[in-house]
């Protein structure tokens, strides 16, 4: 187990407090999907600040081309605005850098990116990251919104798991993540 429920919460409470903090006048959630979901979810009941929540999702051209496009964009208009782009996972880079990119040119007044974990060990573009609930190594995860293939997304966990053992049986971590 990485996270487990109580170490999430603190975690999340973390974040809350330095974001309620830095935000004080009001701020735009923008929810990178579906990873970010549960995260977000109990990130925005945290927050001490009232912020509006909007979702973007960004999907690959093609697999392992390293370049990705915008499947779902913003419903707010985030000129002038206070903005926290809230991933679940920074890994390549390839996927914030592009969503960094595209809210820059729309003139936010404040943009920041919080992500509940960060993997730099297989970074490809750097990106700045301002709010970071764990950094972990080169090793995949799935759990509180991370996902195999669609599986362990509502776990209430965060856990490190065996892609081979999992190539072999998706549910291998099915009783660890969802314990009776
Ligand atoms: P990027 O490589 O930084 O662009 O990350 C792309 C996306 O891949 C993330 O937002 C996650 O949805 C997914 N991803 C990366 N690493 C993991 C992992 O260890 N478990 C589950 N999903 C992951």
């Amino acid at each position: 187990m990485l996270l487990d429920e109580s170490e999430i919460a603190a975690t999340v409470a973390r974040l809350a407090a330095e974001i309620s903090s830095d935000f004080s006048d009001g701020v735009v959630l923008a929810g990178v999907l579906r990873g970010s979901v549960p995260f977000l979810s109990d990130l925005a009941r945290s927050l001490t600040i009232r912020p509006l929540i909007d979702f973007l999702a960004i999907t690959p051209y093609a697999p392992n081309t390293g370049r990705v496009r915008m499947l779902k964009d913003l419903d707010i208009d985030i000129a002038g605005r206070e903005v926290v782009v809230i991933e679940d996972i920074v890994d390549t880079g390839l996927t914030t850098a592009f969503i960094v990119g595209e809210m820059e040119r729309r003139s936010p007044k404040k943009l920041a990116v919080c992500t509940l974990v960060n993997r730099p060990a297989r970074r490809v573009v750097p990106v700045e990251l301002d709010y970071v609930g764990i950094e972990i190594p080169d090793v995949f995860v799935v759990g509180y919104g991370l996902d195999h293939e669609g599986r362990y997304r509502n776990a209430r966990s965060l856990a490190v798991a065996d892609p081979e053992l999992l190539a072999n049986d998706p549910d291998t971590y099915v009783a660890a993540l969802y314990p009776a």
